[in-house]
């Protein structure tokens, strides 16, 4: 099964895809955590990268493109992946739907994540991540059971993005209205679109997705 989870910043997409990944076997590919990890490798991606992403803009088309067409070529995504972050722009729609056709994929659902702009501020400007596993968690929402001790792999070490304040927040915010917004429209018109409430806790979340692809034929 290979599927894309679209929504705003701070909709749940990471936290869903963790859990949709371990359960349905499928490779999560995140395009936000590639492009972190080669800020972090100063490789030439990463330094031409860096400011926008600092900024809340988004990363050329070209540059992402690149990295997804890379990886879903690998043999690990043969059995089934998730797109988290990807595609942004009706031109990375586009250029994905040509991968796909071209290494004979399908696309077998995409799951809109909805939320209001408001809860999205909260939700991020409250986000932290385990520096060891990367497993999100949030001040209100989301604390892990013991403080300062991640659930997963008990690494007690957290990281905070660097573009998780509210200023660039609200760019991130009209970036997605403005470019990313017009996916629905792109996938809402053959049936492979999926929305689900983003607003609920994340167990009700994860519970509409999982009854939104027990519905589909694969
Ligand atoms: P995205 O990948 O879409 O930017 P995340 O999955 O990182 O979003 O979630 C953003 C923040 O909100 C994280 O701190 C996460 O723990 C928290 N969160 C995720 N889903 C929910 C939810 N349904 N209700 C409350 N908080 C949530
Ligand atoms: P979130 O879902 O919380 O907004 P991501 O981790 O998906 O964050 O993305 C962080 C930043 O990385 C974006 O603001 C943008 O600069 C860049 N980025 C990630 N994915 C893409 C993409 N598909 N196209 C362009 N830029 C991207
Ligand atoms: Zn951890």
């Amino acid at each position: 099964m290979n599927l894309i989870l679209l929504g705003p910043p701070g909709a749940g997409k990471g936290t869903q895809a963790r859990m949709l990944a371990e359960s349905h076997g499928l490779v999560q590919l995140s395009t936000g955590d590639m492009l972190r990890a080669a800020v972090a490798a100063g490789t030439e991606i990463g330094v031409q990268a860096k400011e926008t992403m600092e900024r809340g803009e988004l990363v050329s088309d070209n540059i992402v493109i690149g990295i997804i067409a890379e990886r879903i070529e690998e043999p690990d995504c043969a059995s089934g992946f998730l797109l988290d972050g990807f595609p942004r722009t009706v031109a990375q729609a586009e250029a994905l739907d040509a991968i796909l056709m071209q290494k004979n994929k399908t696309l077998d659902a995409v799951i809109e994540i909805r939320a209001d702009d408001e809860q999205l501020v909260e939700r991020i400007t409250g986000r932290f991540t385990c520096a060891k596993c990367g497993v999100g968690y949030h001040e209100v929402f989301r604390r892990p059971l013991n403080d300062g001790i991640c659930d997963q792999c008990g690494g007690s070490e957290f990281t905070r993005r660097k573009d998780d304040n509210e200023e660039t927040v609200r760019s991130r915010l009209q970036v997605y209205h403005a470019q990313t917004v017009p996916l629905i429209g792109y996938y809402g018109g053959n049936g492979r679109l999926k929305s689900v409430d983003g607003m609920l806790d994340i167990k009700s979340v994860n519970r509409q997705i999982e009854e939104a692809l027990a519905g589909l034929q694969v």
